[in-house]
């Protein structure tokens, strides 16, 4: 784009006095136009869009003031400086030119010299205001077009300045946000962090507050959306900080979704054995601690390398997925776990359950699945799939191993295979190698 060359208007209704000017500044390199009277200043002040108007006060007609008057009134000449140039110079005479709207004075007559120096000091005056005015609206574009949320908070902890980004992010307006407390926008613990920090600069908090911080933004509409919150002083004298909030509820959807997916079983379901091992780790160390019995069920589905063999692998799998079903119902309390083993063995851990509480949800389990009908033409057991059942029930203590309670669950699900399949088999603490091996060194 080629560089427009800088224009002045010279309005003066005397011609050697804008003779005079319009060859000084020609010489100069400006590209001029001239006005013998106020209203053809204007006209052509419309059309031209000069850089700068030097306007004479004294002209028949309207005079210089008034010129100056109609052209601030104007949206598209009001932005224009003027210069007024008059034989005119008392102090009220150049006070009436500044409050009409003028940037500058310039007594005639005039000295060329002076002319050429206020003209250049004016211009370069103009060009960096609006230098800056460029700089002032493309930052204002960026921080208004940004996706990330952006907040100007004072040395009080509260938001002076919240750009669209953080309305979308909080669903409430800049002027809504504007006066609260950062830390009223976030849920615990993190609200009472930047709180406190705000509150007394903690230094222990300092390292809590500064920098990027996964927190949990609270939304009008009550809901929590996870955020990156990025706290940074402004390098400047006064005390304010840049908050910058980062989406992350995407990020945290997939990450959540892995962890499900890394803890499922895909072809059922239900818990896989890595969250079944997981579970059972915690729930044997919390059964210590309580001193409460801690139950697990171990199911084996009878004869169904037959039920493969006879009816494909794809009818199994179905097969598999009604037997998790089943089990899954057998779940009831929030803290029970069914999982796949493996294979075609499922497991039920049952915290804080007795017994004989264990003893009857795996008849109730083997019974359910007898009831399913689920045809199992070449087993030997029974006309349809069954299951076999071991159930044990401990009451751990720190002496004791924690594969004990899935063995002696297995082995009783063993046992019920060899005593015929489709029926449970139960064990009650004390048999446990542990147990075995504290009793013989007694
Ligand atoms: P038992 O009554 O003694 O348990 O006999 P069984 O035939 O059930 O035991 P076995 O261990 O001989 O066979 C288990 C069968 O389970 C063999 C295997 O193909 C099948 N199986 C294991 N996992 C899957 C699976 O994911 N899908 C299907 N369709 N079959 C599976
Ligand atoms: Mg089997
Ligand atoms: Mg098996």
């Amino acid at each position: 784009m080629p560089v427009r060359q800088t224009t002045i208007l010279i309005v003066d209704d005397a011609p050697d006095s804008l003779d005079l000017l319009n060859e000084m500044l020609r010489s100069e390199g400006y590209h001029t136009f001239v006005a013998n009277s106020g209203k053809r200043a204007i006209a052509l002040a419309e059309r031209v869009q000069p850089d700068l108007i030097l306007l004479d006060v004294l002209m028949p007609g309207m005079d210089g003031f008034e010129t100056c008057r109609h052209l601030k009134a104007h949206p598209e000449t009001t932005g224009i400086p003027v210069i007024f140039i008059s034989g005119c110079s008392t102090t009220d005479d150049v006070v009436s030119g500044f409050d009409h709207g003028a940037v500058d004075y310039i007594s005639k007559p005039v000295r060329l010299p002076e002319v050429r120096a206020r003209v250049r000091s004016q211009l370069q005056m103009q060009s960096s205001s609006e230098h800056q005015k460029r700089q002032t609206r493309r930052l204002r574009m960026i921080v208004e077009g940004m996706d990330e949320g952006l907040m100007l908070v004072g040395a009080d902890g509260r938001i002076q300045y919240a750009n669209p980004a953080s309305e979308r992010f909080l669903g409430c307006k800049e002027t809504e946000l504007a006066g609260r407390p950062l830390a009223a926008l976030l849920a615990e613990p993190a609200a009472n962090d930047y709180a406190a920090y705000f509150d007394r600069r903690d230094a222990a908090l300092l390292e809590r507050c500064r920098g990027t911080r996964e927190v949990l933004l609270q939304q009008a509409d009550g809901s929590l959306r996870p955020m990156d919150l990025n706290l940074s002083p402004m390098a400047s004298g006064e005390q304010l900080y840049v908050a910058l909030l980062h989406d992350i509820s995407h990020h945290k959807r997939s990450e959540t979704a892995l962890q499900q997916a890394a803890l499922a079983d895909p072809l059922t379901g239900i818990a896989n054995r890595r969250q079944f091992d997981a579970c059972l780790e915690k729930e044997w160390q919390r059964a210590i601690r309580t001193a409460r019995p801690l139950s697990l069920l171990v199911l084996d589905v009878d004869h169904f390398k037959l039920y493969n063999d006879l009816l494909g692998h794809a009818a199994g799998d179905v097969c598999l997925q009604a037997v998790a079903g089943s089990l899954q119902a057998h779940a009831l309390r929030a803290t029970d776990l069914a999982a796949r083993y493996g294979g075609e063995e499922f497991v039920l851990l049952l915290p804080d359950t007795p017994h004989p509480g264990a003893a009857k949800i795996a008849e109730s389990i083997r019974a359910a699945i007898e009831r399913l009908r689920v045809p199992n033409p070449r087993s030997s057991t029974s006309d349809f799939v069954t299951v076999s059942v071991g159930a044990a029930t401990f009451v751990p203590t720190q002496f004791d191993d924690i594969h004990s309670l899935f063995l002696a669950a297995d082995r009783a699900m063993y046992d019920a295979k060899a005593a015929g399949r489709n029926q449970v088999r139960s064990v009650e603490g004390g048999y446990t190698w542990d147990a075995m091996q504290r009793a013989l060194a007694r």
